[in-house]
């Protein structure tokens, strides 16, 4: 392998947790916190202690929200952590935080399995090609059940997934692991503590089946202990070790661990592998930049490097104000220095350097790389930014963030916030680049959109907490649109001629319909100055005016083409605006005519739910006049695509979660405008007027 793998041993890791969320990621950075000794006293997430699920919104939803740093000694080696939320809805925090770690550990419930987050985690981890660890939390628990799972996450992710441990009983008879590299078994007791004891004999024969699987599959990336293992030769563990090592690194093994975070067992195996299995920062490829002149740079991940840093969150702190967290990838920094902010082309001082643990901060010195740290009060950094030195000016790319899939309309509850809430709002998206807003001037509406409805939930309380802005949640209008069926023609004709200078404006409009999505097309056929040509862009205008407001419900009117092709003036009497009020006098005249309908916006939907909800979820969309477009079975799950009119979207979030028990998820994106069915248009017709 390359010879930045080999690079020297730095005893620092730094890595994430990922899962779908309930699968024990906070539970198991307390219990690996506690057990390295970072803190007192092990939290748990039901009493709302935990030292990464801090916030008064975590704390009262029982879920990570936002992701949160941790760190802790290990046998020599400084581990820092990044613990992520596990709901699609904060999928942007995930996104995040993995670009900023060396590897990371996928938590999966022994209960539940692979689930449709964990497979988005896998993703999102791979897109990053870091190195990998699963973790089988909650051998404790209920239905716990090992090796199943582990045959479906070989079906799942192939055969990279070999299992490094067994379990010795399972829920309320779980008691330890066995180690496969080593065969050798150790038993908890209460506290965490353990002691090495012989292979149960009841599982001998298990055990040496996996210890096989595993050797043969280290061996098999390795020439030299191929060679070995054929000849029939043992392999010591510590060459198995250093097999394993850069097996996983190069991301050809993937090791499958167990343990309970809540009862502590196995997690003294979990730091173990870490510093093990886990690349050092030194040890991932050189990192790619561009230069001033968009050239490539390549810079290794070393302390002897020039300083280079990544900005991956944003957060505003009350009396901090704005505190951004970034990862040293080379070089060091410390207090007090000019940095270069590459991006934004800007220097910025770094004041205070914070370690964080949790809400705790501590003032460091100096960090290097690997290190997770953050610094208030930047001019104008914010997340995606590059820092570095002022003499080795690099830009890293920038972090690809999940758009914004659902939308909701909010109203501040007094008027007179209107303001405050769009400053807030704008800090809130400084923090979250999964949320956006705008204001819908068509609909007069305060659009906000974000992952999900827990997510946007979560705004809504931001705001009344942090920024004191309660907002009201108004039903979403849905932009419908006019267009016509038929061709038409008819005159427009302005004329005030009584007394003082008089007005006169004639003309004949033709509009025809054009296909879905051509928008307005005008066009001139006036022959032989029938209206002088100057005259013409205020018909056009005129026009344009009267389309904004539908002759039907007020809605605009698209997916046409006006002709203007005679008319008559008056060589006093006429004006640009009696020929703007001409034209929108013939115009609304020729849409009666021409048949108007309403159109609809029609969205294209994908879900993604486990196999036994397709019936009903598919059932549920054609119910809301939705069409299946396809489904596909995607690994134990099905991808159903479908064209659904807006407006019947309508609280599918809460819907499909319902219907799914909170396992479906979705995507929606605007696809095209259609005809709506007469009897639905009819009503939205009749309260307009
Ligand atoms: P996260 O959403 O992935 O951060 O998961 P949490 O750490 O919040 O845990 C979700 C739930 O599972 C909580 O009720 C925990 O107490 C419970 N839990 C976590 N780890 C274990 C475990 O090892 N065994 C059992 N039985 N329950 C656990």
């Amino acid at each position: 392998s390359e010879a930045y793998l080999k690079g020297g041993e730095m005893k620092k890791r730094t890595i994430a947790f990922i899962a779908h969320g309930g699968a024990g990621k906070t539970s198991l950075t307390e219990s690996i916190l506690y057990k390295a000794g970072a803190i007192k006293r092990c939290g748990k997430v039901e009493d709302g202690t935990t030292t990464s699920d801090y916030s008064e919104d975590e704390v009262k939803r029982k879920i990570s929200i936002k992701s949160s740093l941790t760190r802790c000694q290990w046998k020599g080696y400084t581990l820092n952590f990044v613990d992520t939320p596990g709901y699609a809805d904060f999928a942007g925090e995930v996104v995040g935080g993995l670009r900023v770690v060396d590897g990371a550990i996928i938590v999966v419930c022994a209960r539940s399995g692979i689930e449709v987050g964990t497979e988005k985690v896998w993703e999102y981890a791979n897109k990053e090609r870091l190195p990998l660890l699963i973790f089988t939390n909650k051998m404790d628990g209920e239905d716990a059940s090992f090796l199943p799972l582990l045959e479906k996450a070989k079906q799942v992710w192939g055969k990279k997934v070999v299992a490094l441990q067994l379990p010795i009983g399972e829920g309320d008879n779980y008691r330890g692991i066995i180690d496969l590299l080593s065969m050798k078994a150790y038993l908890y007791q209460r506290e965490g503590s353990c002691e090495e004891v012989e292979i149960p004999t009841e599982m001998a024969s298990v055990a040496e089946k996996y210890h096989k699987e595993l050797i043969e599959h280290i061996a098999e990336l390795d020439d030299e202990l191929l060679e070995k293992y054929i000849e029939g030769e043992d392999l010591s563990v510590d060459e198995l070790k250093r097999g394993l090592r850069s097996g996983t690194l190069e991301r050809e093994i993937i090791p499958l661990l167990a343990g309970s975070a809540l009862r502590g067992i196995g997690i003294d195996r979990v730091l173990d592998a870490i510093v093990e299995f886990l690349p050092s920062p030194e040890e991932r490829e050189p990192l790619r930049g561009k230069g001033k002149n968009k050239e490539e740079i390549l810079r290794y991940r070393k302390e002897d490097e020039p300083f280079t840093a990544f900005v991956f969150k944003t957060l505003f702190e009350p009396h901090l104000g704005s505190l951004n967290l970034f990862r040293i990838y080379s070089g060091s920094l410390s207090s007090g220095t000019q940095v270069l902010n590459a991006t934004k082309e800007v220097e910025e001082r770094i004041g205070q350097i914070l370690a964080l643990q949790g809400k705790e901060k501590e003032e460091i010195e100096k960090a290097g790389p690997g290190d997770l740290v953050a610094v208030a009060k930047l001019k104008e950094t914010s997340t995606g930014d590059t820092l570095c030195s002022q003499k080795a000016p690099i830009i890293l790319q920038g972090i690809e963030f999940p758009e914004p899939v659902i939308s909701i309309a909010v109203k501040p509850k007094a008027k007179k916030d209107q303001e405050k809430l769009m400053t807030a709002m704008g800090r809130i998206r400084e923090e979250d680049k999964t949320f956006a807003m705008r204001i819908d001037h068509e609909l007069s509406q305060t659009i906000i959109s974000g992952l999900g409805e827990l997510h946007l939930e979560v705004i809504i309380d931001e705001l009344r907490d942090k920024f004191n802005v309660e907002v009201e949640v108004e039903k979403a209008k849905v932009a419908y649109r006019e267009t016509i069926t038929r061709k038409a023609r008819a005159q427009g004709k302005y004329k005030r001629q009584s007394g003082g200078r008089g007005q006169y404006g004639d003309v004949w409009l033709t509009v025809e319909p054009l296909k879905r999505g051509d928008g307005f097309e005008f066009v001139d056929k006036i022959v032989g100055g029938a209206i002088p040509a100057k005259y013409i862009p205020a018909v056009e205008k005129g026009v344009k005016e009267a389309l904004q407001k539908g002759v039907l419900a007020n809605y605009p009117t698209v997916d046409l083409r006006v002709t203007l092709d005679d008319g008559t003036f008056h060589e006093v009497d006429s004006s640009d605006a009696a020929f703007q009020i001409a034209g929108s006098l013939a115009i609304k005249k020729a849409l009666e005519e021409a048949a108007p309908v309403l159109l609809e916006p029609i969205m294209s939907v994908e879900v993604v739910v486990p196999d036994e909800y397709l019936g009903s979820v598919t059932g549920d969309l054609n119910g809301r006049r939705g069409q299946i477009v396809g489904t596909a079975s995607q690994r134990g799950a099905q991808l159903i695509n479908a064209m659904v009119p807006l407006s019947d979207m309508s609280n599918y979030s809460t819907d499909l979660r319902s219907m799914t028990k909170g396992t479906g998820s979705y995507y929606m994106k605007f696809s095209h405008y259609e005809k709506m069915p007469a009897h639905i248009s009819e009503k939205i017709i009749a309260s307009a007027k």
